[in-house]
């Protein structure tokens, strides 16, 4: 993996799904094995979801990059912001509506981020016909809106690049440029950065194709590539100590 540039998804991919996305469970090894494996690539790992950034942040700690809300908003591993879209007023005026929706249909949920408005019915699927209406019907009127099915969920968001976007603006970076990508993802969204991944001669994964859907063994594999990257740099160090002594 050392000459990869690694791209992963969140939710479904490194973490089980939850009920709703603040009962997510990070596993207590996760976020150590993300920082050194994003050290051991020279930084280039990034995680590409569609939790706004601030979420990414509370959930794996700041320092690794991360492209926010489907790749609206991109930061670098030291911190620096690479892309941040333009806010959109459209999108501000379905908030009351939507609102109300989630209020007349107990144990849903609504998530404000800043360029996407998600609706969420994992705790109550009932609900799940009369929620999807009502985006659709508020989506239509606004070109620069569009619809994005996920688990259990229905965003509607600001037109943007989406997650391949994100993987080719990473790739444009320093830390990244000359790599192979290796994306990881498990959902729609995903599919069109596992198709660029191929695409850029690097390798695109589905979790529930490659992974038998689980988040788990996503997890496993990461620590087995870290591993023999730590070995093969000891490898390394070895032999430059032998040839110094010799
Ligand atoms: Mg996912």
């Amino acid at each position: 993996m050392s000459g990869c540039a690694v791209f992963l998804d969140i939710d479904g991919t490194l973490l089980d799904l939850a009920e709703t996305p603040d009962a997510v469970v990070v596993p207590p090894h996760l976020r150590g094995l993300l920082h050194r494996l994003s050290s051991q690539l020279q930084g280039a790992l990034a995680l590409i979801s569609g939790r706004s950034l601030a979420d990414i942040d509370r959930l794996f700690g700041s320092g690794i990059a991360a492209a926010a809300e489907h790749g609206a908003v991109l930061r670098d591993a030291g911190g620096r912001i690479i892309e941040d879209m333009a806010e959109n007023a459209d999108l501000r005026a379905l908030l009351a509506p939507l609102r109300a929706a989630v209020a007349a249909h107990p144990r849903t949920l609504l998530e404000a981020k800043r360029f996407g408005l998600v609706l969420h019915w994992r705790a109550a699927p009932s609900a799940a016909h009369a929620l999807i209406t009502c985006a659709t019907a508020l989506a239509a009127s606004h070109p620069a809106l569009e619809l994005q099915p996920a688990h259990e969920a229905l965003e509607i968001r600001v037109r943007g690049p989406g997650k391949a976007g994100a993987l080719d603006r990473f790739m444009r970076e320093p830390a990244f440029a000359g790599r192979l990508p290796l994306f990881i993802g498990d959902d729609t969204t995903d599919e069109p950065a596992i198709a660029r991944a191929n695409a850029r001669g690097g390798q695109g994964l589905h979790v529930g194709r490659d992974f038998a859907g689980s988040p788990a063994a996503v997890l496993q594999w990461l620590e087995h590539a870290l591993a023999q990257g730590e070995s093969g740099a000891q490898g390394e160090r070895g032999d430059q100590g032998e040839s110094g002594h010799g």
